[in-house]
């Protein structure tokens, strides 16, 4: 089974305490505490504010890759989360 990520910002949900809550206060599934909160978006960003934000939790120097691939993939990965789906 695959992990849930956040789909949103695209971090692994893992912990309980990371996942959102609802405007209940119940669980969300689908997004983390720093995307969601109270069944509202933290921010209101575009998809390429929240890889420009992302890309330093993610991109490692010395992993091989540069900085514009790693945004590339990140883009083409993103696309796919809910949030940012093209409907
Ligand atoms: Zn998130």
């Amino acid at each position: 089974m695959e992990g849930k990520v956040c789909q949103s910002c695209a971090m692994p949900l893992i912990k309980e305490e990371e996942f959102a809550t609802n405007l209940d206060g119940s669980k969300n599934e689908e997004y983390c505490i720093y995307c969601l909160k109270d069944g509202n978006f933290v921010a209101n960003q575009t998809m390429e504010e929240m890889v420009e934000f992302c890309i330093p939790f993610v991109y490692k120097e010395g992993e091989g890759k540069s900085i514009d691939e790693v945004r590339k993939d990140m883009l083409t990965y993103y696309k796919t989360l809910k949030r940012w789906k093209e409907n």
